[in-house]
């Protein structure tokens, strides 16, 4: 039988981690499948869909997200309410997910950090909004602090829009004051190369219980060490970044993975993302 084929496609897709995570994750649950990236164009997508159509399944990244919703059949529940697709199963149907949601609150729960109670996110780009989505849906206050309060705002209409009865405020980072449950950090601030920046105060960080930062490389950014010297749960993007990779194959193969495998991959791409890059 022919290996069966998948990939994950954007533009650019130069510094992609995916192929590595994934073809882990097939040796890992004995499955077979190629994983190859795909650099595709706004401009070449719908010429290139066929080639699409005949994978098993594939990833989407940026800019593909939501132009690549015309051409399935079907989205699932978090999609739809999304309008975002980073996974398709291609079979009778050709379906859309979106797996980042998920791969977050498996960071999280893997890391012993509730999701309930005050949280404030940083940020009010793409992953916030995955972030600002969840901590509605999971009944949390929540706080969304950025550096434009026009922006914020627009984010917490939005969901407040989609989710009923979320508790919802926004305010500018620099004037961030509370205690919180939880700080998620949805901004590059600290990212490589800028691995020294803070996108809060010492100060504001003191008082929030347990932290998440969305960044991946490096992959304890200072904002995590700082908390963790605070004596703070905190846990980094890498762990999302593989979560949401191991719900792809969940919804591909239903291939379970221990969460000692899931550590040593977390671990293992930080070490491939620093040889990379
Ligand atoms: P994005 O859509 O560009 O949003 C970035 C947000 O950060 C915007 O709200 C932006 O504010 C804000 N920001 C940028 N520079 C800032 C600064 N110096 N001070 C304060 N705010 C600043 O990016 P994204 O896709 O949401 O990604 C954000 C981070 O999450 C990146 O580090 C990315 O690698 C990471 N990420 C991780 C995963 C994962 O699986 N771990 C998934 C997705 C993203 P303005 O709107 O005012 O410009």
């Amino acid at each position: 039988m022919p290996k069966r084929k998948f990939a994950v496609i954007g533009h650019p897709i130069g510094h992609t981690m995916s192929p590595f995570i994934h073809k882990r994750l097939f040796e890992l649950a004995k499955e077979d499948g190629e994983y190859i990236k795909a650099d595709i164009s706004p401009d070449e997508l719908k010429l290139r869909i066929s080639e699409l159509n005949e994978l098993s399944g594939y990833n989407i990244t940026i800019p593909h997200k939501q132009a690549i919703i015309p051409f399935l059949d079907k989205l699932d529940k978090k999609a739809e309410l999304y309008g975002s697709v980073n996974t398709v199963r291609n079979g009778s149907v050709r379906e859309g997910f979106t797996t980042d949601p998920d791969g977050f609150l498996k960071a999280l729960e893997t890391s012993g950090i509730p999701f309930s109670g005050d949280i404030v996110i940083i940020g009010c780009g793409g992953a916030a909004r995955t972030f600002v989505y969840e901590a509605a849906l999971a009944k949390c206050n929540i706080t969304i602090a950025a550096r434009s309060r026009d922006k914020a705002d627009i984010l917490a209409d939005e969901v407040s829009l989609k989710v009923p009865d979320t508790r919802i405020k926004s305010c500018l980072i620099s004037e961030l004051d509370g205690d919180f449950d939880l700080l998620v950090n949805a901004t590059p601030v600290g990212m490589y190369p800028n691995k020294d920046s803070m996108p809060v105060s010492e100060k504001a960080l003191s008082r929030c219980k347990n932290v998440f930062d969305a960044i991946y490389n490096p992959l304890e950014t200072v904002l995590i060490q700082k908390a963790k010297a605070n004596g703070s749960k905190a846990v980094g993007g890498m762990s999302m970044l593989v979560w949401q990779a191991v719900v792809a194959h969940q919804i591909w193969d239903g291939s379970q993975y221990s969460i000692g495998d899931i550590d040593q991959l977390i671990w293992d791409s930080a070490v491939e993302m620093r040889r990379k890059f």
